[in-house]
């Protein structure tokens, strides 16, 4: 066996080794985790601790532990640890040590031979640094790659033609964006920018004093003046963040986290995705500035991109995705795991110098974009084939997500969740894989929130679950083949049905309003229409529109009943609700509409 060559990805927060087999990169993992934390210690007895150990005692014994050492190297500086001083490179030495140990036991023979990452922005002498600790870690470093070239490496590695690639990196502690030109295996990085600290651990940052903030509103108590509770709530906060990625809210529960008076506190908080988003904008928004400046600085525009490619933990936050989209006008990929993608690109790196064939490194992704169908109003027009996206295409399976939707009338009891696959708004141009019924929803006024959760495996499974959000009423279904491609056939007749319905539509709002009123009635009570629940931003008070247009509809049908003094009172308010959503003065259309409502209420009663 020729000996082998590792390929490293130093991180400040993480670090992680692979190695190429058979033309794929192999990432490798101990008790299933393939990371590394890049954190070094002491224990209270003097022992060293090199990752995850260490990490875990980082916030209860900070004097006894070191954390992004890589910030340091290249520096002529020491750290101190324990009653010994070190230099930069003697602690990542430490870190590699381990990354090397991992692989030569699993490989069974040891390894002495590797290719190091370090970020496009590091100086000669930072890179001299990384190069010596690998030395002192017993590795001969064949070579020195940029990260953003490493994570390119992934994505097709063997094109012939000119490519070029904006990498957005954002891990724990750094940011950095690079474009990266490759053409016949020769790859350059034409600009990087970035900001060293930024990253998710900003965002935990914030999250944690948003929750300390609300429960000291709450008791009068401040969370971070214990340093357990303290670290109690940080892990809380990055767990929560976690969630958001994928689900609309995230509950942040913490048992008897503090005391007053003899009686113990709990902590039990819920935060939406929504709330989280404001909180990281304007650190999101430095990093666009970057995004524009590292093109600026290649003398590219968007358009000249072939990828966008997304490397770092903290990249799984869907509003870095909806940002660059928006930004550069393409979807990024990650379908490479954000968090190996540096290693695997290592790996290739290193297959590349043993001679070895390469090729793309395999991913299960799902080739369709899954959602539901739901009603959608803009505009003043009801659009109710609206496909709203849960799962979007090329996301890595096996992938959950989970959004937030609710209902169109009042009273409205069920729901009919519409599966869909495919990637046009209109859901009768994609193809229908299941639907099933949600029965028995609490008969309260229409905005009742149910969340829809799909859970796609790797076998294509798709579990989807409904639940009413009051009451945790549920229902789930199963859908087997939920990745199957389009046949031809179902293309035609989709095709077929389309061209069908395009002969006689008529718009949904329409057909309505020249119903008579027993029908419109009938109708309300067998609606089954689920709305999207929208974030403030471009769509801010869409729902609350569509439910004062809903509102309004039923005012009109209701003042044929009206005796007259009513029939002014149920104008004046009709006219206050019309005069607010014309000024798009969301707070005034609820008020007004809540009036409204009362008093229709007595109405339909009378
Ligand atoms: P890295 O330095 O690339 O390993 O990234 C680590 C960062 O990614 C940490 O701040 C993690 O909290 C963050 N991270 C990991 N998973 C997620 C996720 N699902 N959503 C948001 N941030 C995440």
């Amino acid at each position: 066996m020729t000996e082998p060559i590792i390929g490293i990805d130093l991180g400040t927060t993480n670090s992680e080794v692979a190695i190429l087999r058979d033309g794929q990169p192999h990432v490798f993992a101990e008790d299933g985790d393939p990371i590394v934390p890049s954190f070094v210690g002491l224990s209270e007895d003097g022992r060293l601790l090199v990752g995850k150990a260490a990490r875990n005692q980082w916030v209860l014994a900070p004097e006894r532990t070191i954390k992004s050492i890589k910030r340091k190297m290249g520096q002529d500086v020491k750290v101190r640890l324990g009653d010994q001083e070190y230099r930069p490179q003697e602690i990542s030495a430490m870190i590699l040590r381990v990354l090397r140990e991992r692989a030569s036991q699993q490989l069974g023979v040891t390894v002495t031979r590797a290719v190091i990452t370090v970020p496009a922005y590091f100086n000669d002498a930072q890179r001299q640094a990384t190069r010596e600790a690998g030395e002192l870690a017993g590795l001969e470093v064949l070579r020195i790659l940029n990260e953003p070239t490493a994570a390119s490496l992934t994505y097709d590695p063997t094109h012939r033609e000119l490519r070029r690639r904006l990498v957005y990196d954002l891990g724990g502690g750094t940011f950095d964006v690079s474009i990266v030109q490759s053409q016949e295996g020769v790859v350059e990085v034409l600009s990087s920018h970035g900001d060293t600290q930024l990253g998710g651990d900003d965002f935990d940052e914030l999250l944690f004093k948003y929750i300390c903030d609300r429960f000291q509103e709450d008791n009068g108590i401040d969370l971070r003046d214990n340093l357990v509770s303290r670290a109690r709530v940080l892990r809380a906060a990055e767990a929560a963040k976690r969630q958001l990625s994928s689900h609309p809210f995230a509950r942040v529960e913490e048992e008897f986290i503090a005391e007053k008076e003899g009686q113990p506190l709990h902590l039990n908080l819920e935060i939406s995705r929504i709330t989280y988003e404001e909180l990281i904008l304007p650190l999101l928004n430095r990093t666009m500035d970057c995004v524009q400046r590292a093109l600026d600085d290649a003398h590219l525009t968007a358009s000249a991109l072939e990828k966008v490619i997304l490397v770092g933990g903290s990249t799984r936050t869907p509003l870095i995705g909806q940002m660059l989209q928006e930004r550069l006008g393409q979807a990024p990929h990650q379908e490479v795991n954000p968090d190996l993608c540096v290693a695997m690109g290592a790996a290739i790196q290193a297959g590349i110098i043993g001679h070895q064939d390469v090729g793309a490194v395999l991913v299960d992704i799902t080739p369709h974009t899954l959602g539901i169908k739901c009603l959608d109003e803009s505009e003043g027009f009801f659009n109710e084939y609206k496909f709203a996206r849960i799962i979007a295409r090329n996301s890595a399976l096996p992938a959950s997500r989970s959004d937030l939707f609710h209902t169109f009338r009042d009273r409205q009891t069920e729901v009919e969740i519409d599966v869909y696959q495919g990637e046009n708004d209109d859901v009768r141009r994609n193809h229908r894989v299941g639907r099933f019924m949600v029965q028995g929803l609490a008969p309260v006024p229409a905005g009742n929130q149910l969340l829809v959760q799909f859970d796609l495996n790797l076998d294509g499974i798709l579990k989807v679950t409904a639940r009413e959000r009051a009451t945790g009423l549920q229902k789930q279904v199963v859908i087997e083949n939920a990745l199957a491609h389009y046949q031809q056939e179902e293309r035609d007749e989709a095709r077929e049905r389309l061209d069908r319905l395009w002969l006689d539509r008529s718009p949904a709002y329409a057909a309505e309003e020249d119903d008579e009123e027993e029908e419109s009635e009938d109708a309300e009570e067998e609606s089954t229409e689920l709305m999207p629940e929208l974030a403030p931003g471009p769509r801010e008070g869409q729902r609350e529109a569509v439910q004062a247009r809903a509102l309004l509809e039923k005012a009109d049908r209701l003042l044929v009943r009206v005796s007259p003094e009513d029939r002014a009172e149920v104008e004046r308010l009709m006219e206050r609700v019309r005069t607010s959503l014309t000024d798009r003065q969301w707070d005034r259309v609820i008020a007004a509409s809540n009036e409204l409502a009362d008093v229709l209420f007595y109405l339909e009663d009378a």
